[in-house]
């Protein structure tokens, strides 16, 4: 398939902390347009693979590239940002004083930097390109309103649509549907089907049903153990897997 060339390729990465390998020879290529679950024990390393791909650690080895030429292991946290790798941590962090509309426009990326952005006039391309993300993270009711009056699930998703106010080509997300209600969840599943294709979203889950939301499209899933690749598939190969059982049943 040539429309969909590899986004992501980590290989051979290893992370030590005082001898210790949180990552020890990871492999893992993610295809553009790919709506990729991350699943694994608590310690498997899933935190610090996330690390890795957005420089905030350094691999002791290995190579990282986004995309053909980007070299990850050569560049810093706001550098890879940049180049389009956004990450979303588990808790949600928005302007809880400013409107919703208002939190979207200062993520957006301007010339004149963002928070200068608040100063001038939203140009009608500027504004159509809010309210288009608006309708994707489903807050077109409630754009002026405070952030901090929205739900836990809604604050989610109101960060999620400042990530791509940066268009970003990759997503990574931690968690997403923590803390979330079902109803929310369920939610969440159906945006990341609608963003996959023309972004690429690496999430990082422990809700099986969620996980098996977002995999129903052919998404594959990776399972992490010791800090590397412990099975990868289809979310039913993996969950099939003798060794995936036998790391979540314990031995
Ligand atoms: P996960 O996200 O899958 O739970 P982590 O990536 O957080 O796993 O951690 C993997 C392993 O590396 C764990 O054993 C953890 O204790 C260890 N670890 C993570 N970060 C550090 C650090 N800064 N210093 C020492 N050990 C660490």
């Amino acid at each position: 398939d040539t429309t969909h060339g590899v986004i992501l390729y980590l290989e051979g990465i290893t992370v030590s902390f005082d001898g210790f390998k949180a990552i020890n020879n990871l492999n893992l290529a993610i295809d553009k347009g790919e709506l990729r679950s991350i699943i694994g024990p608590n310690g498997a390393g899933k935190t610090t693979m996330m690390d890795v791909i957005t420089g905030k650690t350094r691999p002791s080895a290995g190579t990282a590239f986004f995309g053909q030429t980007i070299d990850l292991t050569k560049l810093n946290e706001a550098q890879i940002a940049h180049a389009g790798i956004g990450r979303k941590f588990q808790k949600p962090t928005v302007f809880e004083e400013l409107s919703v509309f208002e939190n979207l426009e200062l993520a957006m990326k301007t010339d004149k930097g963002i928070w200068s952005s608040l100063f001038f006039k939203l140009t009608g391309e500027a504004r159509s390109k809010i309210e288009q993300k608006l309708e994707l993270i489903r807050l077109k009711e409630q754009a002026h309103r405070p952030a901090g009056l929205l739900s836990h699930g809604q604050k989610q998703w109101l960060e999620i649509g400042m990530l791509l106010m940066q268009e970003p080509l990759l997503l990574l997300l931690d968690e997403p549907a923590a803390g979330m209600t079902d109803e929310e969840t369920e939610r969440s599943g159906e945006l990341f089907l609608e963003l996959a294709g023309d972004y690429t979203l690496v999430v990082v889950e422990h809700d099986m049903d969620f996980i098996k939301q977002i995999s129903a499209r052919n998404g594959k899933v990776t399972c992490l153990h010791e800090g590397h690749v412990l099975a990868e598939g289809s979310l039913e190969q993996v969950q099939n897997d003798e060794r995936v059982i036998e790391v979540y049943l314990g031995r």
